[in-house]
């Protein structure tokens, strides 16, 4: 007869941990994150650029990459007005995302469907930012902290143009790219949908 499991010793139930001194330790911690998710992320940057085709991602990762570093700057200073530092926190979100983008990039030859794959992992990773950068202004603000909040707010802006633009090109090139003839039929077929709703 299997042997039963031996209790568990009833553990006391912990206080819940509140207060400001918690909830600024939980900011510190996660602007460390997002200290490593920006390093990570900038040494990334390099292979993405290679790996495209397209001359106006290739731009917008390039932009993007300049900024990250005076995103990495800014995080040291917001750490910096906590009397904290970046620390050695390792981000594994970060790190999943771009391992997955790598084997993706892996399985494409260069062209505008390994651009559609770049903008997939490209935009997953500014959505992982823009949750960060969301939380952590919110928590700043609310802790009376204005010169960090801004600081993070500045960051999460930038977060969100990035991700727009790589919507936008998308939307006016990249996909279109991949999609090729069956894109002008597409085109096509609207066309003539409208002159149809046009007509009626
Ligand atoms: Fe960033
Ligand atoms: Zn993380
Ligand atoms: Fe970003």
């Amino acid at each position: 007869m299997a042997r039963k499991p031996a209790p568990k010793p009833a553990r006391a139930r912990a206080e819940p941990v509140i207060g400001s001194a918690a909830v600024m330790q939980l900011l510190v911690s996660q602007m460390q994150d997002a200290y490593s998710a920006e390093t990570q992320a900038l040494e990334a940057y390099p292979a993405m650029l290679e790996a495209t085709t397209s001359d106006s991602l290739r731009k917008a990762f390039e932009e993007h990459a300049e900024e990250s570093k005076t995103q990495v700057d800014r995080l040291e200073r917001a750490l910096g007005l906590l009397d904290s530092n970046p620390g050695d926190t390792h981000c594994q979100g970060m790190q999943g995302l771009i391992e997955e983008a790598r084997e993706q990039l892996q399985e494409h030859a260069p062209g505008p469907l390994l651009d559609v794959v770049l903008i997939a992992a490209a935009q997953r990773l500014e959505h992982y930012e823009i949750a960060g950068y969301g939380t952590m202004a919110t928590l700043a603000e609310d802790l009376g902290e204005a010169d960090v909040a801004e600081l993070l707010e500045e960051i999460l802006d930038e977060e969100k143009a990035a991700d727009k633009r790589l919507s936008l090109l998308a939307d006016e090139e990249i996909n279109a790219a991949a999609l090729g003839e069956d894109e002008e039929e597409d085109e096509d077929a609207d066309e003539a949908a409208d002159e149809e709703e046009e007509e009626e």
